[in-house]
């Protein structure tokens, strides 16, 4: 099955059913099927041949969607690229992915297309969408044909080009294939075994450029939802909407579920019609999960993938997060069990399976790992190995198959000779209530080669110092784990879907040194 398969369907056997709102602009599936082959169509006059690369930068949005779509139905690749990097590095990525067509959607992208453009390759069409005065668009796209192109495209091409989150080092360009996806759409299905269908409705607010954002807008079409697309996150935006629409599901960062923790009367607001909150991407602490559980008071499901696996991989659903609350508090630690027809292991440094309950990096293998990274060989040879794909993140396995995540094995903290994962002492720090925001990293020492420095940001008028520090660490972990250092910092950096850019703290304190790890 192809990605666009779904919505023709759709378009055929349900062609009223509304399949995107944004704001107050509804398209139905006939409508969006007809934008995608218009856009099809367009792309094959425009000299787009299968196998080539139509980069796309812009907010969410229909025209981007259907974009996607319309990439798929002519075998050609969505190369999404994050807005939010530096333009250089943007040129870079288009450089890197020699698109043959670069679009942009919508007027905010105009600063960043001016930026751009003595560094765009000579050759390059470039297309403009949304941008006010510029009508041009509109016009070549209601005079293009609404029929499908017709082009045979198997299920193993090429259809996203999706950047990893640069979390740890430059982000990698993963080329995902329509099996991939499709795969991990059904994967999804299965975890979410919620409401889905016409007549159910999914809110997207995490980026197009992010596997979270397209990933799961794309499941939305493919069991026919109404996908209420939000440009981009704000936290009123959402819960107005949660308000309004019956929504099925949701996905949700944890940074967004803070956001919206932090939202003013957030308790006496209505979460009455909402289904089911996925979240995943990055870890959850328990204290903000708990919260989250309370307020909302809904079904919930983590996610645990990556880029590299079209974002599908393990689950902890809902009657997990039950028994955890039942007696089992130990399970809201658990990142949960495989989808269904993924295998994970937990592997040595030399990819042999290491006993249950032993840490190791976890492996996953399934339907929906990329294709590669787009031009770096080495690198996808280090990271698909025997059918596997590797990671990078450490974790163990309890006997009942539930993956306890500890850290990324790049953020993993060697002092003395003890291994030291960051994320169980953020875990610790998160508790003391002077704490808004903590992460934890590794930093030269004379004698144990690293050390562990806290970065903190404190709630408002609170204050913290290392000994109050240490003495809130005291008994919850051991010795070696409790940081001796702190540093206080108005916010921590952190990428779009709110990640904590930990290389960026690193950065100052290595200055010049190596840290071999990271
Ligand atoms: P890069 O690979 O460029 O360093 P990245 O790994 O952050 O960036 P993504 O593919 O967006 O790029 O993120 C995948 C990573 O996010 C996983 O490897 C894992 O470390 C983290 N992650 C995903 N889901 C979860 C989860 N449920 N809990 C904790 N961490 C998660
Ligand atoms: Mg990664």
């Amino acid at each position: 099955m192809r990605i666009h398969n779904f919505v023709e369907y759709y378009a055929r056997n349900y062609p009223d059913s509304p399949a995107i709102t944004r704001g107050t602009r509804t398209l139905n599936y006939s409508q969006l099927d007809a934008m995608a082959n218009r856009l099809a169509n367009g792309l094959l006059e425009k000299g787009v041949e299968k196998g080539d690369r139509v980069a796309v930068v812009g907010e969410n949005g229909e025209q981007h969607l259907a974009m996607i779509l319309a990439c798929a139905k002519i075998g050609a690749i969505t190369v999404e690229l994050n807005y939010r990097l530096a333009t250089p590095e943007i040129a870079y990525i288009i450089k890197d992915s020699a698109p043959r067509i670069l679009l942009f959607i919508g007027g905010d992208m105009s600063q960043l297309c001016q930026e751009l453009q003595d560094l765009l390759p000579a050759d390059i069409v470039q297309l403009f969408s949304e941008v006010p005065n510029r009508d041009d668009w509109l016009d070549w796209l209601n005079a293009l044909p609404s029929t499908s192109p017709g082009i045979e495209v198997d299920a193993c091409d090429g259809v996203l080009q999706m950047y990893t989150s640069g979390t740890t080092g430059n982000p990698k360009g993963v080329v995902m294939s329509h099996g991939n996806m499709v795969a991990g759409g059904l994967q999804n299905l299965v975890a979410k075994a919620v409401k889905a269908g016409p007549g159910s409705a999914d809110l997207i607010c995490a980026p197009f450029f992010h596997i979270g954002g397209a990933g799961a807008a794309l499941v939305a079409l493919y069991t026919g939802a109404h996908v209420i697309l939000h440009k981009t996150f704000d936290p009123e935006a959402v819960v107005n909407d949660i308000e309004s629409y019956p929504i099925s599901s949701i996905f949700l960062v944890p940074a967004m579920i803070m956001a919206i923790l932090s939202l003013p009367d957030i308790e006496s607001r209505d979460f009455s019609k909402l289904n089911h909150i996925f979240y995943g991407a990055s870890p959850i602490t328990e204290q903000v999960l708990r919260r989250a559980i309370e307020v909302f008071q809904t079904d919930f499901t983590q996610m645990y993938g990556m880029t590299e696996s079209s974002g599908a991989g393990l689950n902890l659903g809902p009657s997990d997060h039950l028994r955890a609350l039942k007696g089992n508090p130990g399970l809201l630690g658990s990142c949960g069990r495989p989808n269904v027809g993924v295998e994970v292991m937990i592997a040595d440094s030399d990819g042999n399976e290491v006993p249950t309950g032993e840490i190791g990096e976890v492996y996953l293998k399934s339907d929906t790992i990329m294709i590669g990274y787009h031009n770096l060989p080495e690198e996808t040879k280090a990271t698909l190995v025997n059918g596997w794909l590797k990671t990078g993140d450490s974790g163990c396995m309890d006997a009942q198959g539930y993956v306890y995540l500890k850290d990324r094995i790049k953020d993993m903290v060697v002092s003395g000779a003890e291994n030291i994962y960051p994320i169980e002492v953020e875990n610790v720090l998160s508790l003391h209530p002077a704490v808004k925001d903590v992460a934890v990293i590794g930093v030269p020492d004379d004698k144990f080669g690293e050390a562990l420095l806290a970065c903190i940001v404190t709630q408002q008028q609170c204050d913290l110092d290392v000994e109050a520090m240490i003495g809130h660490c005291r008994g919850k972990i051991a010795g070696y784990k409790i940081p001796r250092q702190l540093k206080l910092y108005s916010e921590l950096p952190r990428s779009p879907t709110g990640k904590v850019l930990k290389k960026e703290l690193r950065a100052p304190f290595w200055n010049s040194m190596d840290r071999s790890i990271g």
